[in-house]
């Protein structure tokens, strides 16, 4: 997610919360950068942890709480976790996923072919497609040292 400059982010950030009234607090645009920041989809326990660097006083709860607002107005997307957690994703560009089955890491992906899959019959009748996402389970080069 090093696309978007700090700047681009930041107007992001600014242009969804007006649009849902929200007023932009130093602890949203705290937690939205951070979110940003690290490119593995990380948890409300692992944004905290970065957060909580730059802004000490900030409680587990706000975080979390601030997730969850930005997952409703639409800013972030909640993914699925492989695990107990939610895990957030800031980016909301046409991409999929590749897990690691080892240390839990999911790293965003683009691929033409992927993004132009051919649904089976059953799945268009009853369904209208709104998005579509692969996720591949792998094991990362950092794990496979190990
Ligand atoms: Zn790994
Ligand atoms: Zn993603």
């Amino acid at each position: 997610m090093e696309k978007h400059p700090q700047k681009a982010r930041l107007d992001v950030l600014r242009t969804r919360c007006r649009k849902a009234r929200l007023r932009v607090t130093p602890q949203r645009i705290a937690v939205y950068e951070e979110l940003c920041r690290s490119r593995n989809h990380p948890s409300a326990e692992q944004v905290y942890s970065l957060v909580r660097r730059r802004m000490p006083t900030i409680s587990p709860n706000t975080v979390n709480e601030t997730l969850l607002t930005f997952a409703q107005i639409g800013l972030v997307e909640v993914i699925e976790g492989f695990g107990s957690s939610r895990r957030y994703d800031p980016n909301l560009t046409v991409h999929h996923h590749i897990h690691c089955a080892e240390c839990g890491a999911i790293l965003d992906f683009t691929s033409e072919n992927l993004s132009h899959l051919e649904l089976p019959d059953e799945i268009t009748r009853e369904f209208e497609i709104i998005n579509a996402r692969v996720v591949i389970t792998g094991i990362c080069s950092t794990c496979k040292k190990k």
